[in-house]
């Protein structure tokens, strides 16, 4: 078996944590954004280095091509060609991941043989880290799905009910990936990883502890933050967590109610105060805060970025892009239907400040701007 992965292949400038920029190359913009000024760029391998890569490769008789967000189509797009290209005769190529599964009518155009909208049936789960050159990180999913429905999010969508996987599979997953020399931190998926956290997490951190003491642990996806009590934020910080990101979205009723009322501004406060006492200094708490959803103000926005900047956390402002399969976007698809053909339209660049009127790009970009000068002055 052989991996291609055409961001890991593009990378530039380290990160830290083991993650890299991705280089970039500024290309042509598709119709969709000519009115757009914002530039278009292509990101990751290059199509030399592509070609290369597979000369050199024996020819495969499966071809599984993954996907990530819904607007990211092109790129699919260009290693379909690119492969067709290639092989005289292409070995079948089927196409998976999340932009498959959210648009599989849009995905049956691409040009593959077959669009995979499930899991393949294959024993083996763990990530294939094995096929990496020097991977600098490993990723884990300790549960699948989650138990709440935020309007935005897809996370039912992808996976129907929320489930836990056994502690010892996800430990075993673990140290599969630490016997890899040049991997030295740890990124968790999960969408819950906090919840029912007495009877999963707190073993999961015990273990962690004793086991694997010199990994450093990330929370990519946001934590939730109510789970964040004086002994949460202890184990955290105890077990080596080093980026924590808090789903904060915003402190507007409205945005609470679409967030499935995840976290009120008293939770918050206290969570980072834990956080704080627990020895996490206030660079470290990084704070998610959406913009640019249907029906949320510019005020509404600026008002939750002064509470997070009160609590002296870190802003992140999520730009909001519609996902196909939440309620969430059903609604967005009523004032502009051309989101059910046109993928390129949910962009989160291109929706938010441009094509979705809820937020001007003026607004958008004076919002950026609070947020940075608030979080210059943490730094
Ligand atoms: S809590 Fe997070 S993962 Fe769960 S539904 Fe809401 S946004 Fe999605």
């Amino acid at each position: 078996m052989t991996l291609l992965d055409c961001v890991y292949e593009g990378r530039s400038k380290s990160k830290g944590f083991g993650r890299y920029k991705t280089i970039r190359r500024q290309i042509d913009k598709p119709l969709v954004y000519k009115r757009i000024p914002r530039k278009f760029y292509h990101y990751g391998i290059t199509k030399e280095s592509f070609v290369d890569k597979l000369s050199r490769t024996e020819r495969p008789d499966l071809i599984l091509i993954t996907s990530g967000m819904t607007y990211w189509y092109l790129g699919v797009k260009w290693c379909i060609d690119i492969l067709r290209n290639l092989f005289s005769s292409t070995p079948p190529i089927l196409l998976g991941g999340i932009y498959a599964q959210l648009c599989p009518d849009h995905a049956h155009t691409l040009g593959a043989d077959g669009v995979q909208t499930v899991p393949l049936s294959i024993d083996y789960f763990y990530p294939a880290l094995d096929l990496y050159e020097a991977p600098n990180y490993g990723i884990t999913m300790t549960s699948i799905g989650c138990p709440l429905s935020c309007k935005y999010c897809a996370s039912k969508k992808l996976w129907s009910t929320y489930k836990r996987r056994p502690l010892t599979d996800a430990l075993e997953e673990i140290a599969f990936q630490e016997n890899i020399p040049t991997v030295k931190d740890i990124a968790f998926y999960d969408d819950a990883l906090l919840i029912n956290k007495e009877s999963h997490f707190y073993h999961l951190c015990l273990e962690l502890q004793k086991k694997h003491p010199h990994l450093r642990y990330h929370t990519p996806n946001g934590l939730h933050v109510r789970e964040i009590d004086e002994t949460c934020a202890r184990y955290l910080y105890e077990t080596g967590f080093k980026t924590i990101r808090l789903s904060l979205e915003g402190n507007d009723p409205a945005i609470q109610k679409a967030s499935s009322g995840k976290v009120h501004e008293i939770q918050y406060a206290k969570a980072v105060r834990n956080l704080l006492r627990a020895g996490y200094s206030l660079s470290d708490i990084e704070t998610y805060i959406l913009v640019g959803l249907p029906g949320q103000s510019c005020e509404s926005v600026q008002k939750s970025i002064k509470f997070v900047k009160s609590s002296g956390a870190t802003v992140k402002l999520a730009e909001y892009s519609p996902i196909p399969g939440t309620p969430m976007f059903e609604e967005c698809a009523q004032r502009l239907p051309i989101l059910k053909e046109e993928p390129l339209y949910h962009n989160n660049t291109a929706y938010c400040g441009y094509i979705s009127q809820d937020i001007t790009a003026e607004d958008l970009q004076s919002l950026k701007d609070l947020a940075n000068n608030f979080n210059d002055k943490t730094r």
